[in-house]
């Protein structure tokens, strides 16, 4: 799954034109026909029927949009060509990162979908910077970075996610709390715009673009690379797991331990019993390399009913759930995902509500509970409530056995969640199974949703990019039409 297989590679039968009167992409281009040639790539083009699948299917096994075509970039040049023949002919085109989104998001119905598995060189690491292709997974960055001792200083809990993809949604993970999400931590990006421009961008560059695209969801350009800060890593992680018989003695105990900050990271779980309830467990983690954490005093205040502790390296820290999601992921199950924000005064309330009637199997086993600041989340297309704290509710669910009727229960219940979460001040975080429409997304974005428009208008004037969010309306193309 992480790397593209070479034989599958060479398997595709590359395109060489695009018919518009019947937007077919043909292997040849016929004498006397309306088809347009490709301008040259790097890479190829392909319309198998294995790639074409792959690009219909998702972590989520819930949405299937066939896109025509699969690029597979042999350089940053394939995605302007392609981006660039998509504006002249009228066709809708997104990445595919490591293809975890739950609902379709990374798909383009009949258009074209870039696998960026073959962008995904790591050019650089430096004492605190890292340039890396979009198409680079975050587990081979950490690998060679703590080569050199160094890492990002926030992960997220998977690794096996791209670059690219992580930095259209946010990236968010128990060290949040001291430096926000990954999109804070990234200093420039060289992007695709909509319209086919190659444009480096950072705070001090293009900084709308550069705001437009962190957290963007892929709506205004492709992000081709990334600089990401890096920080001295620690050799160790000392992991402590407090249980806790009721989720408001966890989550009292979290805000405690986000007060001061003691934790290097922070996160929490709500873990099913062998009576299908729910315990509840803190995960507090201190990184050190010679002189371990004081365990009395990280502990203080947080009359945990249970204690745990346990060293490991901090590479198997940051990677520890790499294995159990890939097993997860070769049962292909249905997976309707849902993260959302809430703000820190309404979350017992709503945590409360929600188990009375979530059951183990709802939640796909283990849900994540746990607060973050806000202050540190700087990034304006990442939507978060407001208050100076807020907790992230994400329950992972997975239909076993699959089962197209339980899934669609689990999305409405979706839905209803994600309506009272909204209500009460908070968002979604978005990498769900949600039906939203376009109206859902303004909601969504509220007072910025001008600058969204105007964003869209700017960089992706005629609509191509990425419209498995669902965020605009499709703009309607007869075939052929740019
Ligand atoms: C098992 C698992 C664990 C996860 N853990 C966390 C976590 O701890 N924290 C967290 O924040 N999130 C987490 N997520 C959510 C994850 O961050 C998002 O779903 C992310 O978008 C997935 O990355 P991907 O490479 O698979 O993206 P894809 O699913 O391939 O793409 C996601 C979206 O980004 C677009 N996109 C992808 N690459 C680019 C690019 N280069 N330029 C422009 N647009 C692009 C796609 O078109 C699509 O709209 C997790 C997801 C899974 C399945």
């Amino acid at each position: 799954m992480a790397q593209l297989d070479r034989r599958n590679f060479l398997a595709g039968a590359a395109v060489v034109a695009f018919d518009p009167a019947d937007s077919r992409w043909l292997s040849s281009l016929p004498e006397n026909s309306t088809a347009i040639q490709l301008p040259p790539l790097d890479g190829e083009l392909v319309t198998d029927e294995e790639a074409l699948t792959e690009a219909a299917t998702d972590y989520g096994h819930l949405a299937h949009r066939r896109p025509r075509a699969v690029l597979r970039p042999g350089s940053v040049d394939d995605v302007v060509t392609l981006v660039r023949f998509a504006n002249e002919h009228g066709l809708v085109v997104a990445v595919r990162g490591q293809g975890h989104s739950t609902f379709g998001q990374a798909q383009a119905d009949c258009g074209v979908v870039i696998d960026s598995r073959t962008l995904a060189t790591i050019h650089e690491v430096t004492p605190d910077r890292a340039v890396v292709d979009a198409g680079v997974q975050w587990l081979d960055l950490v690998r060679i970075a703590l080569v050199d001792g160094v890492a990002p200083p926030v992960s997220t809990d998977f690794l096996g996610l791209s670059v690219g993809g992580t930095l259209c949604v946010g990236g968010i993970g128990g060290a949040s709390q001291h430096f926000g999400m990954l999109v804070d931590n990234t200093l420039e990006l060289q992007v695709v715009t909509g319209d086919g421009r190659l444009v480096t961008c950072s705070a001090d560059h293009e900084p709308e673009l550069f705001e437009a695209v962190l957290g963007g969801l892929g709506q205004f350009a492709i992000i081709v690379r990334a600089t990401v800060r890096l920080v001295r890593a620690p050799a160790l992680a000392r992991v402590y797991t407090l249980t806790y018989p009721q989720v408001t003695d966890l989550t009292a105990a979290q805000r405690t331990a986000l007060a001061d900050g003691r934790f290097d990271y922070l996160e929490g779980q709500l873990v099913p019993t062998d009576d299908d309830d729910f315990t509840f467990v803190l995960e507090g983690g201190a990184w050190y390399t010679t002189e371990p954490p004081d365990d009395a005093a990280l502990l203080a205040g947080l009359a945990p009913a249970g204690v745990d502790v346990a060293d490991v390296p901090y590479f198997e820290w940051l990677n520890r759930v790499y294995e159990t999601v890939e097993q997860i992921e070769a049962l292909r199950l249905p997976s309707p995902w849902l993260n959302a924000f809430i703000p820190d005064a309404v979350t017992d309330e709503i945590v409360a509500e929600l188990l009375k009637t979530l059951t183990p199997a709802d939640a796909g086993g283990v849900a994540l509970l746990y607060p973050t600041r806000r202050a540190l989340v700087t990034r304006p297309q990442v939507v978060v409530p407001d208050g100076e704290v807020f907790f992230l509710l994400a329950l992972l669910r997975a239909v076993s056995p699959p089962d197209d009727a339980h899934a669609e229960r689990l999305i409405a219940d979706n839905d209803a969640l994600y309506a009272r979460v909204l209500a009460a001040g908070g968002a979604q975080y978005p990498v769900n199974a949600l039906h939203l429409t376009p109206a859902d997304w303004r909601t969504h974005y509220g007072d910025r949703w001008p600058v969204v428009l105007r964003d869209k208008d700017l960089y992706d004037p005629r609509g191509v990019l990425t419209p498995g969010q669902g965020i605009f309306e499709p703009v309607s193309r007869a075939p052929g039409t740019p």
